[in-house]
């Protein structure tokens, strides 16, 4: 069973949990690390014989456009994570199409094509920000990675399909790749896909889940990470204590831990294993399995 292997590139200060103490107008100000732990990144990949997809954050490929070009020179999957790093649901939709747009510019610009997959920064599409679906569509995407189907204080749609499915939109139909969760009842689903859960939770934990999701559910998983969270010695700008937490335990073991994921499971980029929605369950917005009202 092929697994889906993504990675978001932005720096150490562009976290939600960040951004909170770190303005917008900081940003070009502040000693930038992406470029080597992206490096760091595909240097594992490469090890591995592994290709992903980078969801790539505009900002990162305007001031970057030769690591975009090194990424995609590695055989990688070049994809969007929005421009800025802002909230869709705390965007109009005017804000979100301009952003969306300036970003798939600067990408297009530095990888030499344009990029047909998108993942919204903290997972911020939920039934306040679904109209952005038809957005992305608009703007030429065929496929988003943006709907977390669980409960969180940030983001999710509970009960939304958690395996990849098309969603039709009033522009046309998207393929919807969720990050991977399990289930262990009807009524309790857990995050497996990655980030944040395979840095605090020991590794068998994400291990377990994969393994159920491909045994039992016959699914592949879509696992996420970022390479700063490969990097413990970055700076901590965060200042709250459930931020310092979400962002910056378990950097020290997460190589580690990632090296063992690669190792024991198999993974692909999203496009590869995902690239005909004539197999995949289709459903409107609003109805089916999906409860938004
Ligand atoms: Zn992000």
């Amino acid at each position: 069973m092929r697994n889906i292997l993504s990675v978001d590139v932005e720096d150490y200060f562009h976290p939600s949990e960040v951004q909170r103490s770190v303005d917008h107008s900081r940003w070009d100000a502040l000693p930038s690390r992406v470029c080597d732990s992206t490096a760091e990144v595909l240097d594992l990949l490469a090890a591995h014989r592994t290709r992903a997809t980078f969801f790539i954050l505009g900002w990162v490929a305007r001031r970057f456009p030769a690591l975009v070009r090194r990424i995609a020179a590695a055989g990688h999957e070049i994809a969007c994570h929005s421009y800025a790093h802002s909230l869709v649901y705390e965007l109009s939709p005017a804000e979100f199409k301009a952003d969306t747009l300036h970003a798939v510019a600067v990408i297009a610009d530095a990888a030499g094509a344009r990029p047909t997959a998108y993942r919204a920064p903290s997972y911020s599409i939920t039934r306040r920000s679904l109209w952005a679906l038809e957005t992305l569509v608009e703007c030429g995407f065929t496929t988003d990675s943006s709907i977390y189907p669980i409960r969180h204080d940030r983001y999710g749609i509970p009960g939304h399909p958690r395996h990849p499915h098309v969603l039709e939109t009033p522009a046309g139909p998207i393929i919807e790749v969720p990050p991977a969760t399990a289930s262990l009842s009807p009524s309790r689903i857990v995050p497996v896909g990655g980030g944040g859960y395979l840095r605090l939770l020991p590794y068998r934990y994400t291990a377990a889940g994969i393994r159920r999701i491909n045994a039992v559910e016959q699914a592949a998983a879509c696992i996420y990470f970022h390479p700063w969270e490969i990097d413990a010695a970055q700076p901590r700008l965060a200042s709250s204590a459930l931020a310092r937490a979400r962002t910056y335990l378990g950097l020290h073991g997460m190589k580690s831990k990632l090296a063992r994921l690669l190792r024991d499971f198999e993974f692909a980029p999203l496009s590869d294993v995902c690239a005909d929605p004539s197999v995949l369950p289709a459903f409107p917005i609003g109805s089916g399995n999906d409860p938004v009202h």
